[in-house]
């Protein structure tokens, strides 16, 4: 099946289309199924909307499950759509989180690293690298101790962008290679669900999240995997599938993870072009 799960619309403010354009878009794509997973709000802020470009109010949140929820049953036989979001994970307040998106009907939760600390610099602001006295190798461990946070948490069905840290290709020295083993291995025993993003390959570091390395331990550790684009715009949809698709099925992988109403559903892989 050919699926998306990690799509933006333009309640976050950055992002261009609305929900039926992103799914209007995935129908002409030959798509079997879209998740819609836009930003979640800032819930640990008091603000209703203290950053208008980055996410949606709070007060809007559920708006936008209901619209989501009518959308699916308008388009219900031309295609799947499946209610997602992609949650910020900040340290100490997952379950905050949880307890907010469980009065919500959403088929899954995206979890994502963007943050280093609370609501600082987003990991693909140049201005978090540019801080004074900032060491490249310390910030690379951060990133990646709330990634060994988030899949750990038990809020998450899936793990976005996971190395996210790379986006703008600041490098440590060293060797992260052991740091990563021991990821991929609390992802597997937690196991949550990791999305190949896309995206990474429009960014200056120029790969998929995560990495091939990392997805060939994934695949080792048996990790159910799922697609995303992190399309922010109808025509970024199902950016890479195919390619992503065909590089998995060569590490051996014959199905994608799914999600419905919070339950795991593997689904074979796409076998024709798209
Ligand atoms: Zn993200
Ligand atoms: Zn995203």
């Amino acid at each position: 099946m050919k699926i998306d799960y990690h799509t933006h619309h333009d309640r976050c403010g950055h992002a261009q289309g609305s929900l039926r354009d992103m799914i209007e878009s995935a129908i002409r794509l030959g798509l079997d199924q879209i998740g819609l997973s836009d930003h979640s709000p800032f819930f640990n802020r008091e603000e209703d909307h203290p950053v208008p470009g980055m996410t949606m109010a709070k007060s809007e949140f559920a708006l936008y499950v209901e619209e989501m929820v009518r959308l699916r049953d308008e388009y219900r036989g031309r295609i799947d759509v499946r209610l997602g979001v992609e949650s910020d994970y900040f340290h100490g307040w997952a379950e905050e989180y949880g307890r907010i998106y469980a009065g919500y009907p959403l088929d899954y939760i995206m979890g994502s690293v963007h943050y280093l600390n609370g609501n600082g610099f987003h990991v693909f602001s140049p201005k978090l690298w540019k801080q004074e006295g900032l060491q490249i190798e310390k910030t690379y461990s951060s990133y990646i101790r709330l990634i060994q946070e988030a899949a750990r948490c038990g809020q998450f069905d899936i793990l976005g962008h996971m190395d996210a840290v790379k986006g703008l290709n600041i490098l440590p020295e060293g060797n992260l290679h052991e740091l990563w083993d021991v990821t991929a291995r609390i992802i597997a025993d937690a196991d949550i669900a990791v999305e190949i993003n896309s995206s990474g390959l429009r960014k200056p570091c120029g790969s998929w999240f995560p990495s091939i390395e990392i997805i060939e331990r994934l695949v080792s550790l048996k990790v159910p995997l799922t697609f995303g684009s992190d399309a922010h715009a109808p025509e970024q949809l199902a950016y890479e599938l195919q390619r992503v698709t065909d590089t998995v099925r060569e590490l051996g992988v014959r199905e994608w993870a799914t999600f419905q109403r919070r339950r795991r559903i593997m689904v074979p892989l796409p076998s024709r072009m798209l």
